[in-house]
């Protein structure tokens, strides 16, 4: 049996420790001086400097890199691809050490911020298989570990010379699914001397399973959770998402209701997929106004539907639009969002098309912008 201290028991990932914890870690190998600066000091080399191992990290001298490399693992990602799309977002493609692929996007704010929102994968493939989600197509291979999502992020602020100042999980997986390793990656992600992201610039969008948000909210979970409401006909959202056959679609309104009273009644972000001939109906429009009337307050986010698989046709963003002026006499909120990368299929949904080949043309992509 191994002790802690057996040489056989496998050493922490640096990515999965907190700064409080690293100190810790570092003392109990034997760093008697000055330890909470030596943590310092590798929680920047790895955050802020982006070193890409611990004998790389010239601000320690070579006793106390030994010392860390003794105490701590270092693994990586492998970057197997970084693909430039034509608006500005880069989809990053990483092999983990089994073999399983993962993708992960960066998102630049408009002109002139500074902000860049990275989108990280939870799991390799997903289990919900959401008919409209590229990825539900790939099934599940397995969860990630929590270094291998923080990771995502410190490569591809590396890469991008950038600071992630907001963070999306809602790359490949459901983060609901995986919640140990994707609260501890969020929470490293939060540290000083580190990646230094606010826990409420951490987003984290579920597709609705229903204990782990009451869980959410009793542990009292500092990050944003956004959901995946798909459309708001229950009999259609029912086929678009099958997860709802195990977590009923009143069980998810009643799951949403309760956080957005555990934030203080402030608007909570209702994702909605526009697709064609599907959830742009009159229908939709009512089903929505009869939501709006259930007396918690949402924010619906609109994503035009990305193109994936034959099942289901792409909207314009004029059809969009012109949809969404009709739910404006209902009061509702509504922000559409552009998904970024969609010429590279980086965009919602998209992610893991490229790994099942399957790339596809979208209709605004063959119009000129106004
Ligand atoms: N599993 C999580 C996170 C990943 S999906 C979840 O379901 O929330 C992130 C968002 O992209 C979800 O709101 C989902 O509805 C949306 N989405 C998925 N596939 C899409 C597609 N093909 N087009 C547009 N949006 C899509």
């Amino acid at each position: 049996m191994d002790s802690p201290l057996s040489p056989l028991a496998p050493l922490p990932p640096l990515q999965e420790l907190t700064h409080a914890e690293l100190a810790t870690t570092l003392r109990a190998a034997g760093d008697e001086g000055a330890r909470s600066t030596l943590a310092e000091a590798v929680m920047r080399e790895v955050y802020v400097r982006a070193t890409g191992s611990i004998e790389a990290m010239a601000s320690i001298g070579a006793a106390r890199r030994a010392l860390l490399a003794r105490a701590v693992a270092f693994p990586r990602l492998a970057c197997e691809a970084v693909e430039p799309a034509a608006d500005g977002s880069t989809r990053f493609a990483f092999r983990l050490r089994d073999g399983a692929r993962i993708e992960s996007v960066l998102l630049p704010h408009h002109a002139g911020s500074d902000r860049h929102t990275v989108c990280v994968s939870s799991q390799a493939g997903c289990a919900q298989v959401c008919r409209f989600c590229a990825t539900g197509r790939l099934g599940l291979t397995r969860d990630l570990e929590a270094w291998e999502i923080v990771d995502q992020v410190v490569q591809v602020a590396a890469h991008a010379r950038v600071r992630a100042s907001d963070i999306v999980f809602m790359g490949m997986g459901e983060p609901l699914a995986n919640e140990v390793a994707v609260y501890r990656a969020a929470r490293v992600m939060t540290q000083s001397h580190g990646l230094q992201i606010g826990a409420r610039r951490i987003t984290i969008s579920t597709a609705g399973v229903v204990p782990a948000i009451h869980r959410f909210i009793d542990d009292a979970q500092p990050f944003r959770l956004v959901f995946s409401l798909g459309c708001a006909d229950p009999a259609k959202r029912r086929r678009l998402m099958p997860i709802q056959e195990r977590h009923g679609f009143e069980e998810f309104i009643a799951a949403i209701a309760r956080y957005e009273a555990h934030r203080g009644h402030q608007h909570v972000t209702l994702e909605y997929v526009a697709i064609r001939n599907f959830t742009m109906g009159d229908d939709d429009i009512a089903a929505l106004a009869a939501l709006a009337r259930r007396g918690f307050r949402f924010l619906l986010n609109v994503i035009p539907f990305n193109p994936v698989g034959d099942e289901f046709e792409a909207p314009t963003m004029a059809e969009v639009r012109a949809w969404t002026s009709r739910l404006r006499p209902f009061g509702l909120p509504v922000k559409l969002r552009f998904s970024g990368g969609r010429d590279r299929c980086a965009g919602c949904g998209q992610l893991g098309t490229g790994l099942i080949g399957a790339r596809r043309r979208h209709p605004d992509r063959d119009v000129s912008r106004p």
